[in-house]
């Protein structure tokens, strides 16, 4: 433990150094009358801090809109997926569909959804 202290001590002190010869350029170049360089590297840095930031907020809000939190038509267990794609229930496998915050069966191309009538004796005698 005791042999660490040191050595970070000298890596906070080199990065102080390094802080302070990048203040110091910036002065000189400031003084030599290049300030627009200094300005253009202060932009640059404020994107390079700040677009992340903001695609972090734009990337949460999109989620909240496109994240759908249902329950499986089929099974009834409950999971995210995305709106407007197609995805499968991980607990049955069933093909599902996101629409409208909700996740509906697709009935595969070639499958026939039968519907089960109930038709009374009486009725196909007529
Ligand atoms: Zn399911």
């Amino acid at each position: 433990m005791n042999q660490d202290t040191p050595k970070l001590l000298q890596f906070n002190l080199s990065g102080v150094g390094c802080w302070l010869a990048v203040l110091t350029t910036f002065m000189l170049l400031g003084a030599v009358g290049l300030g627009w360089i200094v300005n253009g590297l202060l932009i640059l840095v404020g994107i390079a801090i700040v677009t992340p930031v903001i695609g972090w907020f734009v990337f949460r809000w999109w989620l909240k809109r496109n994240l759908v939190e249902d329950k499986c038509p089929v099974c009834a267990y409950e999971f995210t997926g995305f709106n407007q794609t197609e995805c499968q229930c991980p607990n049955c496998g069933e093909s599902l569909k996101v629409e409208q915050g909700h996740f509906n069966r697709v009935t595969l191309p070639g499958t026939i959804d039968v519907e089960a009538v109930e038709v009374s004796a009486r009725q196909l005698e007529d």
